[in-house]
């Protein structure tokens, strides 16, 4: 069981998911549980990390931020006893969670999870602070923003768990952001692939690397409430979202259980920023010069566009990158100018990426079609365009993200009232 920020914050919601927790363990479950900071908590000591020297060491920063999270830990544990139940805190690197790797941003390389798995034959219930880990020489190492959630798949698959349940603070996976459009529906069901397409398009609801590592592993994953009543659907009835392979999601349509969709969700991510170096020389090895830098400087490149050469040989690329980078990219082809030979560098942050996802454009063709006339419709101008398999990206404006986000819900037919009808 995983409990988000939003959910451990504070001690009458903690209680809550004591209470959860107790349930589950009454029906004669073991039961691990991962717990992250509450909400708002890690934003506030990456701050104080910031303040301190916007130059930080990254290790620092680790021992900084983990603690969140060892606060609820302990405070989950408490309450767990206070319910009368047998629990205790396993910190990063007390089990260990082996991590390797940069700090700040660390993957988890395997957990030692033999004295755990005897506590927990024992009855006790064992809380693990999630987002944290140990390097290889015994620092305290952070997994990256989101990181409970591996860290509660990484656990699931260490003591092999029959499900990983991460509990949140909406019921489900939604169509797409339901804080943003409210015609979002739940999904009962969503394959690996697609969630791991949504996760790494700005779908937060769980983090990237939990995805991969669950579809690695075989971890079947459930995302579901925890701010529900005690009269509330038992977990192991599935009211949640679970995360499926393609088979058996082939199967829950046979049976009429799900049906067949083109696109399943749509999301939105507003961290990137967009790049145009303009009076590119046009010929062999120009686009090597600007992008190797940059890869050796760990910074990622999403979509990029080289334009229509324009005469004299010359012309323009367009890329975007994480606008946390943006700096340090600028910075970086600046010193290059001669060797690349640009013109100018323009930049820009306010742009947002609008993505939709679904196995079905596997076999469907038109998928970005209606994309791009949806937009059109509505005035809203594409800046760029990417493509995978089952995925359509596109940039626009950031302005228009909630609109373009809406106005494709309803393209696609997957706004709640139409279905309903
Ligand atoms: P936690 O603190 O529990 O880890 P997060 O804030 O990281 O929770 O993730 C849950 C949030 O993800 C929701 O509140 C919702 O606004 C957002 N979200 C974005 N896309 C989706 C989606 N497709 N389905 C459900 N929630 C989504
Ligand atoms: N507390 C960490 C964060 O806010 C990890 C997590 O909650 O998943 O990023
Ligand atoms: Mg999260």
């Amino acid at each position: 069981m995983k409990f988000g920020g939003t959910s451990m914050a504070g001690t009458e919601r903690i209680r809550r998911v004591a209470n959860i927790v107790r349930r589950q363990a009454a029906n004669g479950d073991q039961v691990a549980v991962v717990v992250s900071a509450m909400a708002g908590e890690t934003d506030r000591l990456v701050n104080f990390c910031r303040e301190a020297n916007a130059l930080y060491d990254p290790a620092e920063y680790d021992v900084v931020v983990a603690s969140g999270e060892q606060v609820t830990s302990g405070l989950l544990a408490i309450t767990l006893q206070g319910l009368g139940c047998k629990a205790r805190s396993w910190l990063g690197w007390q089990m260990p969670i082996r991590t390797v790797e940069a700090h700040a941003k660390a993957r988890i390389e395997g957990i030692d999870a033999d004295e755990l798995l005897a506590s927990m034959g024992e009855g006790e219930i064992a809380v693990i602070p999630g987002f944290q880990g140990m390097s290889e020489d015994g620092r305290v190492t952070t997994l990256g923003r989101g990181g409970s959630d591996t860290s509660a798949v990484a656990v699931a698959a260490a003591i092999g768990a029959d499900r990983c349940d991460i509990y949140t603070d909406v019921d489900g996976v939604y169509t797409t952001d339901p804080r943003i459009v409210a015609k979002a529906h739940k999904l009962k069901a969503v394959t690996y692939e697609e969630m791991l397409e949504l996760a790494s398009v700005g779908a937060k609801v769980l983090q990237t690397r939990s995805v991969s590592l669950a579809m690695k592993e075989g971890v079947r994953v459930q995302v579901l409430s925890s701010f529900v009543g005690e009269d509330a659907t038992p977990a192991d009835d599935l009211p949640g979202t679970m995360i499926v392979s393609e088979e058996e999601m082939d199967q829950l349509v046979e049976n009429g259980d799900m049906e067949r969709q083109l696109v399943t969700g749509i999301a939105h991510d507003k961290n990137e920023a967009k790049l145009i170096l303009t009076r590119v020389p046009d010929k062999p090895g120009a686009v090597a010069h600007i992008f190797e830098p940059l890869a050796a400087a760990s910074i990622n490149v999403d979509m990029i566009i080289q334009n229509v050469g324009r005469d004299k040989g010359e012309t323009d690329v367009t890329f975007t990158v994480p606008q946390a980078d943006l700096p340090r990219a600028q910075a970086l082809l600046e010193d290059r100018r001669g060797e690349i030979g640009f013109n100018r560098i323009i930049s820009d942050s306010k742009i947002a990426k609008i993505s939709v996802v679904g196995v079905g454009m596997k076999s469907h063709a038109g998928v970005a079609a209606t994309m791009f006339k949806a937009l059109a419709d509505r005035g809203i101008n594409i800046q760029a365009i990417s493509t995978s398999e089952i995925k359509v990206s596109v940039i626009i404006d950031e302005d228009e993200t909630e609109l373009a986000v809406r106005v494709l819900h309803t393209a696609y037919g997957m706004d709640a009232t139409e279905e309903a009808a």
